[in-house]
């Protein structure tokens, strides 16, 4: 038995519609593909964690990029396996006695997404035998590290032969490209022809997304728009990580800890042209299944074209980048071998039954 999951990183719906896809429909053709649901925020972690762990955030703990821990009072990266609150489907495969491969592309994504699998790399550092067989990898800023990993990933199934397999790849291209440019074309080809390598040496295969893109063209300052408020609070801007190069951690998605007072305070941000929703930590947590305990006061989403971040004067700015975190980039495409239809692509491993 070969079950393999393959998250594409970035890979909104738009990108894998301008391009011919043989692999893909192949697989559709014999199996079921279409779109789902990714969770909001529209994270790399949140949505690789929920994936890995079949589970949402109210169950695994995953919340953003970012997290604010208010006893430290710091902000820090949520990398740290200590972190889920929930084990990952590898464990369970491994407990059952079966080999588990994971492959990602950052190497912070390796200590929560590789907890005890028998061979756990990332294409930002992966080990001697691996870059031997395969090469070295360009680079995780470069357009060619999620073909790396694909290749790497067909790699471990012909040398390895895991009983099952997950691999993650990188969303720097669609950071970087729309999807009627060359370089995003040429990403979504290797892409798919990686998941066909890897469907023909499997028994089941289900490949999505972790979160979509938009064209982002307002920056919202929320910390300044709290400042005009005269409201003291904690903004935990959600996308950011030690990787700006991909989004300058502007994205579409915040958490607000207010020092007094409620998320009524917070009212005022809803009429800023570029914010969508304030949610209240309890309505946040219902409608995208959040843990209550971990996303402060309210959760603030952007519109389809704004992210949060500094801008230099004033509470709104102009930006020019491609980005996600928002509810509008929640939506993925999915295929499976398997003929299973997925409603959330936190479903991805039980499509392999
Ligand atoms: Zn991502």
């Amino acid at each position: 038995m070969t079950h393999v999951v393959a998250c594409l990183d970035g890979l909104d719906p738009e990108y894998l519609a301008a391009v011919e896809t043989p692999g893909w429909d192949r697989i559709a053709a014999r199996g079921d593909a279409g779109t789902c649901e990714g969770l909001v925020p529209s994270l790399t972690n949140v949505n690789n964690v929920g994936i890995v762990t079949a589970s949402f955030p109210a169950e695994n703990g995953v919340t953003g990029n970012t997290y604010y821990d208010p006893e430290r009072d710091e902000q820090a990266y949520m990398n740290d396996a200590s972190l889920l609150r929930r084990r990952t489907e590898l464990q369970r495969r491994a407990d059952r006695g079966e080999t588990v491969a994971a492959l990602v592309a950052k190497d912070k994504l390796v200590g929560m997404v590789g907890q005890d699998c028998d061979l756990a790399a990332s294409a930002e550092d992966p080990p001697d035998w691996l870059a031997d067989a395969v090469g070295e990898p360009p680079g995780i800023y470069s357009g060619g590290a999620s073909a790396w990993l694909m290749d790497a990933a067909v790699h471990v199934l012909d040398e390895r032969d895991p009983d099952v397999l997950y691999v993650s790849t990188t969303d720097v291209i669609p950071h970087k490209h729309g999807p009627e440019e060359t370089a995003a074309e040429e990403w979504v080809r290797e892409l798919d022809a990686g998941v066909a390598a890897l469907a023909e040496r499997s028994d089941a295969l289900v490949a999505t997304a972790d979160h979509g893109m938009n064209r982002k063209s307002v920056c919202v300052d929320i910390e300044a728009a709290l400042d005009r408020e005269e409201l003291d609070a904690e903004v935990v801007r959600l996308i950011t990580d030690e990787h700006t190069y991909h989004h300058q951690n502007l994205g579409g998605a915040a958490y607000v800890y207010l020092e007094d007072g409620s998320a009524d305070a917070l009212a005022p941000l809803a009429d800023i042209d570029g914010v969508e929703e304030v949610l209240p930590a309890t309505e946040a947590a219902e409608r995208f299944r959040l843990p209550t305990d971990a996303i402060g006061d309210a959760l603030v989403l952007g519109t389809e074209s704004s992210v949060f971040g500094p801008v230099e004067e004033g509470v709104r700015g102009s930006v020019e980048l491609r980005s996600h975190g928002s509810h509008h980039e929640r939506r993925v495409p999915y295929v499976a071998s398997t003929g299973a239809t997925l409603d959330y692509n936190i479903e991805a491993f039980r499509g392999l039954e």
